[in-house]
């Protein structure tokens, strides 16, 4: 190994190191936000967007479920919001009437894996399976192919990254606010969450598989509608992103820049933590 494969060898693992220990706290998750720093990848990884407006995008994942993501349909519709679904392939496969529906309504299907292991952990042939009949299941309920990919756990490497970009086009979106739905804390504390985090630019993370979130839903919409927040799909609020992050931006809910790029160390430990 050259000095320079090693350089990059050690600085690649000690950037994905927190990952491999227990759950972060949140002084951990927030030590992380201010210390640690990964290769930017302009274009291929997100998790927010530095936008010029108060836009926002929320994103659902591991669904469907044959009972909450029609509850959530009907909420996203009565609100007219514009949702991101991050779908298990194998729950696609069984309910792609609700993921057809989805799509039909406007929202944006995405690729979350065939199974959702932990693609950090896993052997490139597995991942691309996983990717590719999701990618497929998703065309067979939609017909249209997703151009987006969370993986499960928010777990990646900088390598997987670059050849799932180059091989099947998805940019990699993780997000910048974490209600922790998943541990189900009840549906004033994801609304809470939710609003306290949330930016212009932000990338929602919820789960439509849990009773409290859908509960939370209609609320959370109304609060987020009343400080002046705008919902896009992800793709679309990429393609809004401002050429530059040094300017001023609205910002309903006060101070806090929003930034272009993800910093993969801020997501939760894949060991412990089923977020994303
Ligand atoms: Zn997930």
């Amino acid at each position: 190994m050259s000095a320079s494969r090693l350089v990059f060898f050690c600085f690649t693992v000690l950037s994905f190191a927190p990952w491999l220990d227990g759950e972060p706290t949140p002084a951990k998750r927030g030590a992380a936000r201010e210390t640690r720093a990964e290769p930017e990848e302009p274009g291929i990884t997100f998790n927010s967007v530095h936008v010029d407006g108060p836009y926002i995008a929320m994103t659902f994942d591991d669904g469907p479920s044959a009972t909450l993501t029609p509850k959530l349909l009907d909420l996203l519709a009565a609100h007219h919001i514009k949702a991101t679904f991050f779908v298990i392939g194998e729950n696609v496969a069984e309910h792609s009437e609700i993921v057809a529906r989805a799509a039909r309504e406007g929202h944006e299907i995405a690729n979350h894996s065939w199974s959702h292991p932990n693609f950090g952990k896993m052997s490139d042939e597995g991942v691309r399976r996983q990717l590719q009949q999701t990618d497929d299941a998703i065309k067979n309920a939609t017909g249209k192919r997703p151009t987006l990919m969370r993986p499960p756990y928010g777990s990646i490497t900088a390598r997987e990254k670059r050849w799932i970009h180059n091989e099947f086009g998805y940019d990699i979106i993780i997000w910048d606010v974490d209600p922790y739905d998943w541990k189900r804390p009840g549906p004033a504390v994801v609304r809470a969450r939710i609003l306290k985090e949330t930016r212009p630019g932000s990338i929602v993370l919820s789960h439509d598989i849990h009773p409290g979130t859908i509960e939370a839903m209609p609320s959370t919409f109304d609060e987020l509608e009343a400080k002046g927040f705008k919902f896009v799909t992800v793709s679309e609020l990429i393609r809004m992103a401002a050429a530059r992050p040094a300017r001023a931006s609205p910002r309903p809910t006060g101070s806090g820049p929003t930034s272009a790029i993800v910093s993969p160390s801020l997501t939760p430990s894949p060991a412990s933590s089923p977020s994303g």
